[in-house]
Formats: structure tokens, C-alpha cells, sequence
């Protein structure tokens, strides 16, 4: 008996010196955060990350522990640091709710930093809002979605990327936000890795964070057209890493893979075991060869759809998640516990607009997109030609140029863009969405044009 009570102090003991360790670390982290913070470094340093993650697996050697549990506990760590370093960042979404306030006091701002088509949603919506009380949809449901609904959904998805899917594999969910947000965290445990290709909207990597999951960046850039290196995809997976997030066409760059490296970038998900989670909520958009990942039959691919961008249905809160039935059911119950079910009204209205042609909004994105690129390339902004979506991701060539600074000085002249840096390490980038009339893009642009030159 004595024993255990004296093996139990001890673990007591360890226990206390851990956490009075955690305690000196989360300080040193904080003083870090603010020396990167006065040098204008970003909080993630994927390389100091490595070279600790290093150390910790040489050490597990010499001492006898199992690496992989030793990587998690690091990734806890890690995660802890990032959680004090991280301040408030600007986003498109903080951007966006400034100038919303702006607004409110009256001023006239063009929206050009949020992915918010200006057109509005098909007719039939409009008949079917009115219709919905008499049809009766105004109950409790089904936490997967209303099962007509499903199997529309199902139909509209098989005929549209030629695949076969069938209601089993359909969740709908409040925004494609959500089913994001439901595959993350109910597939993946704390400590678990999960790789994100940068630039990339930022809430996989805050859905990751939110549920203890470590985000392994890759880093694209500018000069490589945005093209990911599968060698250092390769070389970040280990026994951890249990998903990559893939979205393409891509917000903010407009990317679309090359189907032979999206084809090898499956194939090493396979052979790895990983989810492949694929947002695919801007394929109504895509300009050059798209394939779905749902072509590749891969039974741990999530892929995540909306009604948001395709039929600019943004307020209606409306998308869905096309998965294996198993994966479909771990997603529905985390959704059961926090919403019980989307709202059948909404879910009626957009199985209506399932009715519509919707090839009218693809011209008008593309045309939009093709008059925002002739004018920025006259303004001298440098970016990659997109190869779909609705945006352009341009960097601007100026000493000392800081994204948010700039998106402040536009905002302050009525044009409000997105700030490179909430979509990863890209400070000298904005991005620009090409959601309004022509005309108004235009006006934007010179508005923009004459905030760069007064900064020059
Ligand atoms: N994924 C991406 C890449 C997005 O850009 C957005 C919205 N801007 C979403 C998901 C969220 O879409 P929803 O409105 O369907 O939640």
C-alpha cells in the first residue's frame, strides 16, 4: 500500500513541476510575441517549429519515448503559444465589419474585400419564401437536412460533377462554415496535425486551433504561381497528420491545381491515411480545368458545397457536406448538439433553387474578374492571372508596404479590401473581390490607385 501512495507523490510531484513549467514557457512565449510583434514577424515560424520538433524525436530516441505521443504533447505546446502570441489580426471579416459601421454613419464605401456577390438570388427563391409557410416546413428536422432535400442535393451533385452520390452522403449544414468546422472536429483529436496550403481562408487554421489541432502550413508564393511543392507536403507528414485541406479554386488567389500534382497530392493522402477535406464552394466559378475530388472516390474525402457564392445566397446561411455515410454521421451528431437542424424553410427555399439555370452568375463572376485583372495590370499591381473564383490576390510593390495600413487609408477614402496577412504570411499582398457592377470595380480602383501613389 505504502507503495503506491509514495509512487502516487511522486507523480503529484512531476505533475506540479510541469505545469510550473508551462507557467515559465507561456511566459517566454508572450515576451516572443512581442518582439515579433515590434519586428512585424508573423506568429507561426514553421522553420523554429521544425528544428524543436527535431529536437524532441532525438531526444525520444535517446530516452526511450514514444515519439508520437511525445509530438502530440508538443503540438499542445505549440498550439499554447500560438493562442498568447496571436492579437487581434486584421481580416477580411474585420475589414468588413468596419466598413459596415462606416456605413451605418452614412458613409458610401465599395465592398471590394468580401466574397459577397452583389447579384441577387434566383427568382425562384423569392416564390419559394412565400410558399414555404403554407407547404408546412416550419418544424423540428432531421439533423442531416430535410431527406427531400438530401436527395436532391444528391441528384444535383452526381449530374453536376459526374459522380455517383446518393443522399447517405449528403449533410446539410448552416454555411459550408459549419460542415468545415463539424468535419474538423469531429474527425481529428487534440495534438493531431493537419495541413493547411497558404495563402487559404483563414478558418480552417481557427477550427484547427479551436479544437487543439496542430496546423502544418504549407507555404505557396507568387513566384511558383501559387503552386504547392509536394515534396514539402511529403516531408510534413508524419504519424500525426491526419488531414489536408485542399480548396481550389482557391480564396484569394484563384488557383487551380494541375490535375497530375492534384492527382499525386490524393494519392499521397491515400497512402497515408488522410482525410482529404476539399472545399469546393467556388467550382460555379472555376475559368480552366477543374476536377472535383469527389472523382477520385476516396472514401476519407469531405467535400464542402454552397449555396453562398453559386447562388448568391450568402444570408440564407445554407451549404452541405458530401462525405462517406460514416463520416457523414460523426459530422450529424456534433450538428444535432449545436443546432439541432437547419432551419427547414431555408433548407426548402434552396432545394428550389436547385430548380434554376444558374450559368448567368458564372459569366458575370468571370467577366467581373476579367475587368478587375486588365485594370490592375494597367496600375501596375502585380498578381497571377486567377484560374477561377472571384478574386484577386495582388501584391503591391512598394518599400515597406503593410496590407493593413493600406487597407485602413483606402477604407478611409470609401473602398474597403482585404489585407493579405489574414490569409497567411502575405503582407504585402490585398486582396481584391470582384462582387460588384463593373463600374463600381472600376471606381474602386481608382480609388485605390490614388491611395498608392499618395503612399509612394
Ligand atoms: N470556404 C471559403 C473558401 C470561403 O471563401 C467562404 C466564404 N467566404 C466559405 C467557405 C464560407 O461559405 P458559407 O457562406 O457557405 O459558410
Amino acid at each position: 500500500m505504502s507503495d503506491i501512495n509514495d509512487l502516487r507523490n511522486k507523480m503529484d510531484e512531476v505533475t506540479l513541476k510541469m505545469i510550473e513549467l508551462l507557467k515559465t514557457r507561456t511566459d517566454i512565449a508572450k515576451e516572443i510575441g512581442e518582439v515579433k510583434k515590434n519586428i512585424g514577424k508573423g506568429v507561426t515560424d514553421e522553420a523554429r517549429e521544425d528544428s524543436l520538433r527535431g529536437k524532441v524525436i532525438s531526444l525520444c530516441e535517446d530516452i526511450g519515448l514514444n515519439e508520437t505521443i511525445a509530438t502530440k504533447f508538443l503540438n499542445f505546446l505549440l498550439n499554447e503559444s500560438i493562442k498568447v502570441q496571436s492579437t487581434n489580426k486584421q481580416t477580411h471579416l474585420s475589414v468588413f465589419l468596419k466598413a459596415k459601421s462606416l456605413e451605418e454613419q452614412g458613409k458610401k464605401i465599395i465592398h471590394m474585400e468580401v466574397g459577397e456577390p452583389d447579384f441577387l438570388p434566383p427568382k425562384i427563391v423569392k416564390n419559394a419564401l412565400e410558399e414555404v409557410f403554407d407547404k408546412g416546413f416550419l418544424k423540428y428536422g432531421q439533423a442531416k437536412g430535410m431527406p427531400a432535400f438530401r436527395e436532391a442535393l444528391a441528384k444535383y451533385v452526381s449530374k453536376t460533377f459526374n459522380v455517383n452520390i446518393n443522399h447517405e452522403n449528403i449533410i446539410v449544414s448552416p454555411g459550408a462554415r459549419f460542415s468545415i468546422f463539424t468535419a474538423i472536429t469531429t474527425l481529428l483529436n487534440p495534438g493531431d496535425e493537419m495541413i493547411v496550403i497558404e495563402p487559404a481562408w483563414p478558418a480552417y487554421k481557427d477550427c484547427a486551433l479551436n479544437s487543439g489541432i496542430k496546423v502544418r502550413t504549407i507555404n505557396t508564393t507568387f513566384e511558383d504561381k501559387w503552386e504547392p511543392s509536394l515534396d514539402q507536403i511529403k516531408k510534413t507528414i508524419n504519424s500525426n497528420t491526419k488531414m489536408i485541406v485542399l480548396n481550389y479554386p482557391n480564396n484569394p488567389t484563384g488557383k487551380i491545381l494541375d490535375e497530375k500534382l492534384q492527382d499525386s497530392i490524393i494519392e499521397l493522402a491515400r497512402k497515408n491515411d488522410l482525410y482529404v477535406l476539399s472545399d469546393e464552394i467556388y467550382s460555379q466559378y472555376a475559368k480552366t480545368n477543374w476536377k472535383s475530388i469527389l472523382s477520385y472516390n476516396y472514401e476519407k474525402s469531405i467535400v464542402t458545397q454552397s449555396f453562398s457564392k453559386s447562388h448568391a445566397m450568402t444570408g440564407f446561411r445554407i451549404g452541405y457536406g458530401i462525405a462517406d455515410s460514416k463520416i457523414i454521421e460523426k459530422m450529424a451528431k456534433l450538428q444535432a448538439l449545436c443546432l439541432t437542424n437547419v432551419s427547414e424553410p431555408i433548407q426548402y427555399i434552396a432545394m428550389k433553387a436547385l430548380e434554376e439555370d444558374i450559368s448567368d452568375n458564372t459569366n458575370t463572376v468571370q467577366n467581373r474578374l476579367d475587368v478587375l485583372a486588365q485594370k490592375a495590370s494597367e496600375m501596375g499591381l502585380e498578381f497571377v492571372i486567377p484560374d477561377g473564383a472571384m478574386y484577386l490576390f495582388a501584391r503591391i510593390n512598394q518599400q515597406g508596404f503593410d496590407g493593413v495600413q493600406f487597407a485602413n487609408s483606402t477604407l478611409e477614402k470609401g473602398l474597403a479590401v482585404a489585407p493579405g496577412e489574414g490569409f497567411g504570411d502575405y503582407k504585402n499582398f490585398i486582396r481584391l473581390s470582384a462582387c460588384q457592377d463593373e463600374k463600381v470595380l472600376i471606381e474602386g480602383m481608382n480609388i485605390l490607385s490614388n491611395v498608392m501613389s499618395e503612399n509612394q
